[in-house]
């Protein structure tokens, strides 16, 4: 299941058991426990960024997703 309570993008999908490098970025609100300005942010691979959203969205929540670009990867150049 998905844990609610991991907010703090790292650069990893945030699917539990998922370890691949997060290619999107999910911000999403719960309007029931979250104010206005409260914004949770998901990290998602390719392969589950529709999971996740499908998740949020079928729950009504407000969710957004954009492409996420790692913040580790200035220093290092294409590999
Ligand atoms: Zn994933």
């Amino acid at each position: 299941m998905i844990g609610l309570s991991s907010a703090a993008p790292q650069g990893g999908c945030s699917r539990a058991g998922c370890r691949e490098a997060a290619t999107w970025r999910v911000d999403w609100r719960n309007p029931r426990i979250h104010a206005e300005d409260r914004v949770k942010t998901w990290l998602a691979c390719d392969e589950h960024v529709e999971f996740l959203r499908d998740f949020l969205s079928s729950r009504s929540f407000p969710v957004r997703v954009t492409a996420f670009e790692q913040a580790d990867a200035a220093g290092g150049g294409p590999s």
